[in-house]
């Protein structure tokens, strides 16, 4: 597959294994390999432009209690809960014009694995948490950004906090929110990445108070995104993922 590589970025892309193709002054994936770690040179991005996937007019920064699992000591880490009414954007091989599409998200979601987020929205969940920040993944190869523990600074794994039962943002039913609290993100949330599980009781959360997501598009987000590629990229990110949208 190829890639739009900034000039300014082509030593990480030859560092994780991109080849330069002279004839058609070109980076590349070699075939087999796994595409998720080059996924924000995508060819479907307009060179500059994030390829943003999630938007949602009604979003929370939500706090919860953690124990760090390095040192075992409480810290407190956020998520984004995206209400329903959210929009997610997918290109499908059999989308009758190839362009890809928003769609409307059911349920509450919270989204993760998140590689890119625009910095007003990035301020507002450090504002609550300050270790909120990027950090780079070995198991992906790629940044994303990430909850860090205030004692000693270990990344918290967004698998353990919004896919794994019983962590803070996959509560069990009849599992309270203790600790939880949400704050409205101000203006609207874009980011790309995942959402996980559909959340059940996410009304229970002291500070959500739903029923403004629905209404006029998001207007900042509106812009193409996205290209034909010929296959499914946000797809295969999924199934790679194992996040295919689940209610
Ligand atoms: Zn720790």
């Amino acid at each position: 597959m190829d890639l739009n590589v900034p000039y300014a970025e082509r030593n990480q892309a030859e560092a994780l294994g991109a080849r330069w193709e002279p004839s058609r002054r070109c980076w590349y994936v070699p075939d087999g390999m796994d595409l998720l770690p080059f996924r924000r040179w995508f060819p479907e991005q307009d060179p500059g432009v994030p390829g943003l996937n999630l938007r949602s007019l009604e979003t929370y920064v939500v706090t919860a209690p953690h124990r760090c699992w390095r040192c075992e000591k409480d810290t407190v880490v956020a998520g984004f809960l995206m209400a329903p009414g959210f929009e997610d954007f997918s290109v499908w091989e059999d989308d009758p014009d190839g362009q890809g599409h928003w769609g409307g998200g059911e349920g509450w979601r919270f989204a993760f694995h998140i590689d890119t987020l625009p910095s007003s929205i990035a301020a507002q969940a450090i504002m609550r948490t300050p270790r909120y920040r990027r950090a780079f993944s070995q198991a992906t190869r790629s940044a994303y950004w990430a909850n860090h523990c205030s004692e000693c600074e270990a990344p918290q794994s967004d698998l353990q906090l919004f896919e794994k039962p019983g962590g803070p943002f996959v509560p069990r039913d009849g599992d309270d929110w203790p600790g939880h609290r949400a704050f409205r993100v101000k203006g609207a949330f874009e980011a790309a990445g995942s959402f996980g599980r559909s959340v059940v009781d996410a009304t229970a959360i002291p500070g959500v108070r739903a029923g403004s997501n629905s209404g006029p598009p998001v207007a900042i987000a509106s812009r193409p995104t996205a290209r034909p590629t010929g296959f499914s990229i946000l797809r295969t990110v999924r199934r790679w993922l194992g996040l295919a949208p689940q209610t």
